[in-house]
């Protein structure tokens, strides 16, 4: 194989390589070069940020500002308590700068291996890049999942992931079916009905917990937070009771309360649905909620109660996958769902010097723990 090395002086060499400039390995690099420490970040696209830019534009956190930070940048006051998604990137892009982080753009590591102590990492352009460790921070919304319904090959209609939709204009006028009611699902099917689509469908499998962005002045993430570390039955008691000061009864929509509680739920990878705009727009009879899509047949799409519906278009919010295989799948790492084993400033033992970042969905946010594990993964590489 070719090799293209990075420039790197002798004296930097064999820095710790960092894998995605997302806001997870942008945090670790930080960290890192906080305690001293070299860090090189490879990102595959062309700018830090990728996976916000992709987003649709009317995405806000619905973490808020000030827990949103990344180590050793504030996020400013002007960006408002929901930061807009073009903030997000403009605040990524000034923590890049602020750091002065070493980012290389357009090199996508293919595959790690294991070199005596340290690491190499195969890359773009038949770079193999030697590192005393790496964080792997590719991103827990990696590749778009789209399920492998039956008849899904031959159906000629629109179908389209949720990775690709930007804003509700290409659906003016149109007869849009919604796949799942995560929070990517909920907040299309609000945008589009808001945005002139002349019909909105949300199919439901599982019904979910949804729960109100602040209640009288305070963020559902803060509670998150706070419950984080409290058994899961009193957390799912608690969200049950929370459920039914906080959020509507929508039964008679088709949204019953979940059977399951707010924590379990949770626990299995689901977490709730922050409320942008979905309660009122199914009130309204603006978004209507329907089974499960079962496949498609004939150019129909055939949901779980035997009804068949013919949308102008589908939108797949059905999720992504960490599609971490290829990269460290050989290194026995991954766990059945293709999750790291451990994450944070853990890593696996039989692969010490490797670390992950950002593959939990937790109901306290994201980014603030992307913030906590950047800096116990820092500290950890420093000692
Ligand atoms: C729609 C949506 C809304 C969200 N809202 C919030 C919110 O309000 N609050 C919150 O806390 N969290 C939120 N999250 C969750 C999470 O905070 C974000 O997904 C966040 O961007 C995760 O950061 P990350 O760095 O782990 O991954 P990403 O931001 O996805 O970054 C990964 C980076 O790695 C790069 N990459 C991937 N593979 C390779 C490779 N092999 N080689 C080189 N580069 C590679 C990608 O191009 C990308 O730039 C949201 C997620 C989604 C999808």
């Amino acid at each position: 194989m070719a090799t293209t090395p990075l420039p790197l002086s002798p004296q930097t060499a064999h820095p710790v390589y960092v894998i995605g400039a997302g806001p997870g390995g942008l945090a670790v690099a930080a960290a890192l070069r906080a305690r001293g420490v070299r860090a090189v970040v490879l990102e595959k696209s062309d700018a830090v940020g990728a996976s916000w830019r992709a987003h649709y534009d009317r995405l806000r956190l619905h973490t808020t500002r000030r827990l949103s930070a990344l180590p050793g940048l504030r996020i400013p006051r002007s960006s408002g308590r929901w930061v807009a998604r073009a903030d997000v990137v403009r605040y990524l892009e000034k923590y890049a700068e602020k750091h002065e982080l070493e980012i290389v753009t357009g090199v996508e590591v293919f595959r790690v291996e294991r070199a005596g102590a340290d690491w190499v990492l195969h890359a773009t352009g038949g770079r193999r890049l030697t590192g005393r460790a790496v964080v792997v921070a590719t991103g827990y919304n990696h590749t778009p999942r789209l399920p492998d319904w039956p008849g899904r090959d031959a159906y000629k209609g629109r179908l389209d992931h949720a990775r690709t939709y930007r804003n509700p204009e290409p659906y003016t006028g149109k007869d849009v079916l919604v796949v799942g009611i995560g929070n990517t699902g909920a907040e299309i099917a609000a945008d589009l009905a808001d945005g002139g689509a002349a019909r909105v469908r949300l199919a439901v499998r599982t019904v979910p917990h949804i729960v109100k962005r602040t209640t009288a002045g305070w963020p559902a993430q803060r509670s998150g937070i706070l419950v984080r570390r409290l058994p899961t039955g009193l957390v799912d008691r608690l969200g049950a009771l929370a459920a039914r000061v906080g959020t509507p009864d929508l039964s008679a929509y088709g949204l019953p309360r979940p059977d399951k509680g707010l924590a379990t739920r949770q626990r299995e990878g689901a977490i709730p649905v922050q409320d942008v705009g979905l309660i009122d727009a199914v009130r309204a009879g603006k978004v209507e909620i329907v089974a499960a899509v079962e496949g498609f047949e004939d150019g129909e799409v055939v949901l779980a109660d035997g009804t068949r519906i013919t949308p102008d278009a589908v939108i797949a919010a059905t999720g992504y996958r960490r599609a971490l295989e290829p990269l460290v799948g050989h290194l026995d790492v991954l766990d059945g769902r293709g999750h790291p084993v451990v994450q944070g400033a853990r890593c696996p033992r039989e692969a010490p010097g490797l670390y992950f970042t950002g593959f939990t969905n937790p109901i306290s946010g994201m980014f603030r723990e992307l913030a906590i594990d950047a800096e116990k993964i820092a500290r950890r590489i420093a000692r």
